[in-house]
């Protein structure tokens, strides 16, 4: 280093500021919902941003040193950098944002917000569905509005799974260590600069976990991670996989979840004024601040009580299997010693747990996660409703009606999920700051002025987008010698541009029926192979590893893909994620959801479909109910009467194929002499004006805040003198 040049050339300068910047910028998930900064990632090495799935932290390291000289001198490059980071810096330093100026007197108390999965990126594989993705888009909402909020989850090593289906048409779960370096993570590091450390007890033993953090915009997600040189293999792999394992696993996660994440935020010096448990897999972070309080020589009917009031849960399902339950004797071991420790009876402890349905007497996640919180929601009107009923049992005195549960419907996060020819659309025609008022209804009302032949133009160009994502696919299956020729079939290899495409991903959960469609085979062919007016189909999604029937529906569904007889317009997509389902709420033409109703609690994909001028063609449950008003979609009535699950099938079967031959097809391909079928883009307008509002991240995350953090807050004024003392003593 000994001839270094006294003055260096512009260019030097600017690559040395250059490259920490964008490690910062790669550092903080903001990139992917802002699209300035994301070009700056996706021009940086268009080739290495494919090879590395869009993970800009992985593409940084393998760049190589002359394409940055290079980028260094262009002139383009280097005013978009300057762009990008001016909104990043502006976006961190803003203090005029929604909660600052509404609620400025709640501006630094923190908002705990508990998850076992958050999908915020494809590149950071710790969700497995729905539960992780709202997680994620209310998180990232938070940061947009100023909310302070902090997440708690894991650091899963393997995360969820890669589905691969096999020769045989059966779903294979892939499992790859995550590389940490690969990862927008870093140590949080305590106030003594060493990375944070904390133990829990689980069945006798201390299971030690260190604590990571990503950066999302202004707000922050700590993950826990068990592995560590000095516990156990078993407790190593602990925090491996999200949703994995056996009973013990799932209780051990659950533990280090709620008690360790408590005690994560403890030693961070974070000291949340409110305390949101999402879903009941978080539910013993209750139990962990008993134990401070009680330490701490508060009685338990206070620390209850105090507890109560900053607390709130909410609930994801009405199907009983989505609630996490364990056996008293698990729960014994696992917890031995934490009652005496709290000063109870082991009776008393499990009385938190207790659902009166429940003659076996299970500890009950969500009945812990109610007994606990003293603000509960289910997430739509009409899951408000189911869960009133499925919880009355926890308010013997009262009526159902009564029955303290109520609602906020989910919403999306609308700049991770509009596709960047929407956004230019709506930029040009709602106003270029279109996406801070996505959920003032009056703004949406612009998308009627907006030419139907511009707004049929994006919608054609989406589409062919998604044919070529599916033929990048089995192109890749084919040459890589994976695919067989009935598997490129499968595959959508025959899917054409012009035909109407009619899309369903999520989860293969038995409720959801992604087999209804195929009931009456007769009845479909005759919709798929129709000369004047074909129809097809792209279905994806993951059932989880354990769930025979779900992926007995899969090797269904799978197989009619692979049929000749099915005309190449039945198309399975291989490992829905976030970025299959980008690629299909975008580009398909309409949105399908059939569960057996009411087990939907709400379901986001169709409220993604919608905000990209996709209509829903869905059972009335869920979101659905409260979405659909009779012209920005379809809408088909599941019976009222008393059948059983075959006649029911049967009867929404054919429903199914009434309004897909009687409405839905007909208005597509119904068009004028400019070819243009204006009945069809007059849906297409609905739905995105009367949905995009309604369902938006903005309209959830508002709600949330006014109804309860806020109220929680409020209320916890007088008393957080004495919690307060108490928690930082903790
Ligand atoms: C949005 C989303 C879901 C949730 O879809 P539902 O409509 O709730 O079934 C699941 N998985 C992925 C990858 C998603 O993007």
């Amino acid at each position: 280093m000994a001839d270094l040049p006294t003055s260096r050339s512009s260019h030097e300068v600017f690559l040395e500021d250059c490259l920490p910047r964008l490690k910062q910028l790669s550092h903080n998930l903001w990139w992917s919902w802002t699209p300035t900064s994301r070009q700056v990632f996706e021009v940086l090495d268009q080739t290495l941003w494919r090879l590395t799935h869009h993970n800009p932290v992985k593409q940084l390291q393998q760049i190589q040193s002359e394409r940055l000289q290079h980028l260094a001198e262009d002139v383009v490059f280097r005013r978009r950098y300057v762009e990008a980071f001016k909104s990043f810096d502006d976006y961190m330093a803003a203090k005029d944002h929604w909660f600052g100026t509404k609620h400025s007197v709640h501006a630094s108390s923190p908002i705990a917000y508990f998850s076992a999965e958050f999908g915020l990126h494809n590149s950071v594989p710790i969700y497995s569905g729905g539960l992780g993705i709202l997680a994620g888009d209310h998180l990232k909402e938070a940061s947009d509005l100023g909310v302070p909020l902090v997440g708690v989850s894991f650091m899963y090593r393997q995360s969820y799974f890669r589905q691969v289906i096999g020769l045989d048409g059966y779903q294979e779960a892939k499992y790859e260590n995550l590389d940490r370096k690969d990862l927008p993570i870093q140590p949080a590091l305590t106030e003594s600069g060493e990375q944070c450390r904390v133990t829990v007890e689980i069945n006798r033993r201390s299971v030690a976990c260190v604590v990571w953090k990503i950066f999302v915009g202004r707000a922050c997600l700590y993950l826990l991670d068990t592995d560590v040189p000095e516990n156990s293999p078993e407790d190593r792999v602990l925090s491996a996989r999200l949703y994995g394992g056996d009973r013990s696993v799932r209780l051990g996660q659950e533990m280090i979840l709620g008690i360790g994440g408590v005690r994560a935020l403890r030693a961070l010096g974070i000291h949340p004024k409110a305390w949101h448990a999402n879903e009941g897999h978080a539910a013993f972070l209750h139990l962990e601040r008993l134990q401070e309080f009680v330490r701490n020589g508060v009685s338990i009917t206070k620390a209850i009580q105090y507890i109560r009031q900053n607390s709130v849960f909410t609930t994801h399902t009405p199907v009983e299997a989505g609630h996490d339950f364990f056996s008293h004797h698990l729960i014994a071991d696992y917890f031995s010693g934490f009652w005496e420790r709290c000063g109870l009876t082991q009776q008393e402890f499990f009385e938190f747990g207790k659902n009166p349905n429940d003659s076996v007497g299970h500890f009950h996640m969500t009945a812990l996660g109610i007994y606990f919180s003293s603000l509960v929601n289910g997430v739509s009107a009409e899951h408000g409703r189911v869960s009133r009923r499925m919880w009355q049992c926890l308010w013997p005195d009262r009526q159902e009606q009564d029955v303290p549960i109520r609602h906020v419907t989910n919403g999306v996060h609308v700049p991770t999920w509009i596709a960047s020819e929407m956004n230019h659309l709506y930029s040009k025609y709602l106003g270029a700051d279109w996406m801070t008022k996505s959920d003032n209804p009056a703004m949406w009302q612009g998308i009627l002025d907006v030419p139907d032949s511009e707004i049929w133009e994006v919608r054609q160009i989406l589409k062919r987008k998604l044919l070529n994502f599916i033929t990048h696919r089995i192109r890749m299956g084919w040459t890589g010698g994976r695919f067989q020729s009935d598997q490129v079939l499968a595959g959508g290899a025959f899917f054409d541009p012009y035909v109407l495409t009619i899309g369903f991903g999520r989860r293969f959960a038995t409720y959801k029926r992604a087999n209804l469609l195929f009931r009456d085979l007769d009845r479909l062919r005759a919709i798929l192979e129709d000369q004047w007016r074909p129809v097809q189909f792209i279905f994806a999604g993951k059932a989880h590893p354990a769930d025979e029937p779900g992926k007995q529906l899969i090797h269904e569904v799978y197989r009619y893909a692979q049929s000749r007889d099915m005309s190449g317009r039945i198309a399975f997509i291989e490992d829905y994620d976030m970025h299959v389902a980008k690629f299909l709420v975008q580009g398909v033409d309409v949105w399908l959801n059939n569960p057996r109703a009411p087990f939907e609690a709400s379901g986001t994909s169709g409220q993604k479909a919608a905000l990209n001028g996709v209509p829903n063609l869905s059972v009335l449950d869920g979101w659905w109910k409260e979405g659909y008003d009779g012209t920005n979609g379809w809408a088909f009535p599941t019976t009222t009467e008393e059948l059983d699950e075959q006649a029911q099938d049967d009867h929404d079967a054919n429903v199914l194929y009434d309004v897909l031959e009687e409405q839905v097809i007909p208005l597509f391909y119904q068009c004028d002499q400019d070819r243009i079928p204006h009945g069809w883009v007059s849906i297409v307008k609905n739905a995105i004006r009367t949905n995009g509002p309604e369902f938006s991240a903005r309209r959830m995350l508002k709600e949330y805040v006014d109804k309860f953090y806020v109220p929680l807050l409020d209320s916890n004024s007088e008393l957080s003198d004495r919690v307060g003392s108490i928690e930082s003593a903790s």
